[in-house]
């Protein structure tokens, strides 16, 4: 099972990085990453925001 670009259609297995701004958020005060990445197929760019509270730490030799 693989995930398409709504756009291209092609299926993808990763996403590239474009930008990752924090942004203080104005429904519940805490920090957000505003995340921007886009298909690496047709470059169509894909936004969200993920709440810097799902954050979890990452050992030194995990990728
Ligand atoms: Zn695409």
């Amino acid at each position: 099972m693989t995930l398409k670009c709504m756009i291209c259609k092609k299926p993808i297995k990763f996403l590239d990085p474009i930008s990752s701004y924090i942004t203080e958020g104005s429904v519940n005060g805490g920090w957000n990453i505003y995340l921007i990445l886009a298909c690496p197929c047709c470059k169509q760019k894909y936004n969200t925001f993920i709440p810097t509270g799902e954050f979890t730490l990452l050992d030194e030799d995990t990728e």
